[in-house]
């Protein structure tokens, strides 16, 4: 079992990763797409906000308005995309939110900060959850029917709101409830690079237990997929590989060792 997340930052090339995945099933595909948020929020006036926590960890700010635009861009316009192209390939590609059938519950961050000017200051009314728990069976019952499940955000919290997860954590906690033999995070870049500006300075290799020193290198987005990678490996899942998405067969050249191997 294997769960395949795409990003959908620019730089990524979806289409390679879409004519490769049939190979591979069985398999979850999760999807992102923080652009296509970004592109439908301007288009509606209401453009992202993002703020950046004391620990450097960029996030996206999602009010009640946010939440209804990511709401469009993500389950009504990149997993429709998605499954389109696969059903187009000849794949039975199922798509699905975080919301449907219970699939991702999680809990407002309701103690978040952010730095401001230098100022700590506490962010209010911000829509955003960290997963709490993800509940298989929407997706084993697809998966044993001989679907391909499509899963993006948005997720769901106890009490029925809708709330924004990060893909890449999603993509992590649904790994570790199928009990993946591997999460594959896709992006635009080759793996986690000890100088961004250098693509051939990537990191092969390292165990999750030791993530700090790899951590540090990690700037903006980049640190959300490495502590993905990390938690679903603690969590049993057999290894997290972030790599490139443009690629000839992404995800094989992935598995063979090619991105940055979390164990
Ligand atoms: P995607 O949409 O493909 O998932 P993101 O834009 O969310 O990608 O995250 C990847 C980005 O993280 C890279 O394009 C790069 O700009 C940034 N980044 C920051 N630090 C690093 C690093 N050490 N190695 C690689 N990328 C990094």
């Amino acid at each position: 079992m294997l769960v395949v997340k795409l990003g959908g930052a620019a730089g990524n090339d979806a289409d390679s990763v879409l004519d490769e995945l049939p190979r591979h099933q069985p398999l979850v595909l999760v999807h992102g797409g923080s652009e296509e948020v970004d592109r439908l929020g301007e288009r509606l006036g209401a453009p992202a906000r993002y703020f950046t926590s004391p620990s450097g960890t960029v996030s996206r700010y999602t009010d009640p308005a946010g939440m209804e635009v990511l709401t469009m861009a993500l389950a009504g316009k990149v997993n429709t995309g998605l499954v389109a192209r696969l059903q187009g390939k000849g794949v039975r590609a199922f798509g699905l939110s975080g919301l449907d059938g219970g699939l991702v519950v999680g809990r407002r961050k309701e103690g978040a900060r952010a730095v401001e000017n230098g100022r700590t200051v506490r962010v209010t009314n911000d829509y955003s959850a960290a997963i709490d728990h993800v509940d298989p069976r929407p997706l084993t019952t697809l998966l044993s029917a001989g679907y391909l499940p499509v899963v993006g955000p948005p997720a769901l919290t106890a009490t029925g709101e809708t709330v924004n997860v990060d893909a890449d954590r999603m993509a992590a906690a649904i790994a570790v409830a199928l009990h993946a033999d591997a999460l594959v995070l896709l992006s635009n870049v080759p793996g986690l690079l000890r100088d961004p500006s250098d693509p051939t300075s990537r990191v092969d290799e390292f165990v999750a237990a030791d993530s700090e020193p790899f951590l540090a290198l990690a700037h903006g987005r980049m640190r959300k997929k490495v502590l993905a990678a990390c938690e679903a490996v603690r969590q049993g899942v057999g290894r997290s590989i972030i790599a490139a998405s443009r690629a000839d067969d992404p995800i094989a050249a992935a598995l063979r060792g090619q991105g940055t191997v979390v164990r």
